[in-house]
Formats: structure tokens, C-alpha cells, sequence
């Protein structure tokens, strides 16, 4: 088992510390568990920029914590970064300065909105604000940092004001289709998260694995996005169990960059 999404005391919304966090993973049974401390930059609550991690502190806890728990699990040091044009330059420095094992690169926002809020979708249609959505996650796969793994494909859903909050295929298959193909010859991996209301939900939706299956993908993380103990590894198995339906045998992880894969 792993999970490669978790958030701790260390990230703004965070609320597990890490410690915890690695030996909940432990009685578990998870055998890799890594750390995503947000990075978003361009994140500005009422007109405010949330903190940001404090980098170099977070890093030395993770160091601390992979050698103290070596023979019990491999823990990860890793960041989602929140896509902005302006912040990469900085995400770039940060990421020469150290050795992080790991990049998610996120779309949380668009247009200076939330996309985890209605608000964000005041005035659009689905198919404007969905397209304009899977536009920016196409631009960000070219951001010049060193990521590995595209975040929650389809957050926007999460709380989206329509009907059919679904970012279904036959809606959008032109912009699914030039995403996924251009996230496999990237040779990136695509993240499950499981951080969504509803039983046995997911983003992105199994329907998009699919079609990322039959285009030839085949790099596929796992994230629970948790922020509390409670959420780790939360909805890994039925996942794993969807995954093998659609005919992935093998979830991938990094060390230091480096691409490691475990069968399911
Ligand atoms: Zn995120
Ligand atoms: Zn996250």
C-alpha cells in the first residue's frame, strides 16, 4: 500500500503532525508514505496570501523521520505546488536547493478563484469553465520546475454549481484527450485522489483512467490527500481494486526523482 498525498501541521490546512502521520501509515500496513506540503503561491484569501510552508523546517522533520522509521516504512519527502505562471521561477529555485523526492504539480486556482468554491464558477457554464479548468492543467504541464505527478485531475468538480457536476468524457473529449496525451509523452504520472465526497469517488473519474489506459498510459500514483489521521490511505482499496479492472497492475512512486513501481 501507499499514498503520496498527505498534508501535516506544516501546510496551512494541515492538522495531523507528522509523526502521527507516519505511524497511523505504519498500522496501516502502508509501505510507502509520502509528504505533500502545499506550496500556492498565488493562494490569496481575502486578499491575503495563505502561509506558505516553511520549507527548510519541514524538510530536516522529514529527514529526521525517514531515518528513524528506515525499517518500517519508506517515507518521502515531496510538495505539491500549485500551479501559478509567476511562482515557478521560485518552485524551480526551490527544488535545486533541495532534494525533494517528489512534485505534485496541482491547478487549484483560476482566474485568482478557488476552484474548491461555487464562487469560482459565478457566471459560466460548465462547458466555459470546465474547458477554461482543463486548459490551465495543459499549460501546466509545461510548468520549467521538475515535477512527477499531475494532482487531482478534476477538482473543479469537487463543489461545482451544476446539476451534473461530472466532467464527463463525451462533454469535453477533445481537451481530455490532448491532456492525457500530452501528460504520457511527458512520461508524468497521474495521481488518484480520493479526497471527494462520495462513496467510491475519485478524481480524476475511473471513466478518465480509462481512456488515459487505452491512449497508453501507464504511470498512476495513489494520494488520500489527507490533512487528519483519519483520511490516510482512505479509499485505497477499492481503487486499487478499480485500477486492476481497467488493467493497471502497477502503481508508481519517486525517490529523489527516480521512478520506482509496485505491483498491485
Ligand atoms: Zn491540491
Ligand atoms: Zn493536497
Amino acid at each position: 500500500m501507499l499514498d503520496l498525498h498527505s498534508h501535516t501541521t506544516f501546510s496551512f490546512d494541515g492538522r495531523q503532525e507528522p509523526e502521527e502521520a507516519v505511524r497511523r501509515a505504519i498500522e496501516l500496513g502502508c509501505k510507502v508514505f509520502g509528504f505533500s506540503e502545499h506550496l500556492d503561491y498565488d493562494y490569496v484569501v481575502n486578499g491575503m496570501q495563505v502561509c506558505l510552508t516553511d520549507v527548510e523546517a519541514y524538510y530536516k522533520n522529514v529527514q529526521t523521520l525517514k531515518q528513524k522509521y528506515a525499517d518500517r516504512i519508506t517515507l518521502l519527502c515531496g510538495l505539491e505546488c500549485g500551479f501559478d505562471l509567476m511562482a515557478q521561477g521560485y518552485y524551480k529555485g526551490l527544488f535545486e536547493k533541495y532534494s525533494f523526492d517528489y512534485c505534485i504539480n496541482s491547478v487549484h486556482v483560476l482566474e485568482k478563484k478557488d476552484l474548491y468554491f461555487a464562487e469560482a464558477f459565478m457566471r459560466k457554464s460548465k462547458k466555459q469553465a470546465y474547458g477554461e479548468y482543463l486548459k490551465l492543467i495543459i499549460e501546466s504541464l509545461d510548468a520549467c520546475y521538475d515535477y512527477h505527478i499531475i494532482g487531482h485531475i478534476g477538482y473543479a468538480t469537487r463543489n461545482a454549481p451544476y446539476p451534473d457536476r461530472k466532467m464527463n468524457y463525451n462533454e469535453f473529449p477533445g481537451l481530455i484527450d490532448e491532456m492525457l496525451k500530452k501528460i504520457i509523452s511527458f512520461d508524468k504520472a497521474i495521481e488518484v485522489n480520493t479526497n471527494v465526497e462520495g462513496e467510491e469517488s475519485c478524481l480524476p473519474s475511473f471513466e478518465i483512467m480509462e481512456r488515459y489506459r487505452e491512449l497508453g498510459g501507464r504511470l498512476i500514483t495513489f494520494g488520500s490527500d489527507c490533512h487528519s489521521l483519519n483520511r490516510i490511505m482512505d479509499g485505497y482499496a477499492f481503487v486499487v481494486k478499480k485500477l486492476k479492472c481497467i488493467g493497471f497492475s502497477e502503481l508508481c512512486y519517486f525517490e529523489k526523482g527516480e521512478l520506482r513501481l509496485f505491483k498491485i
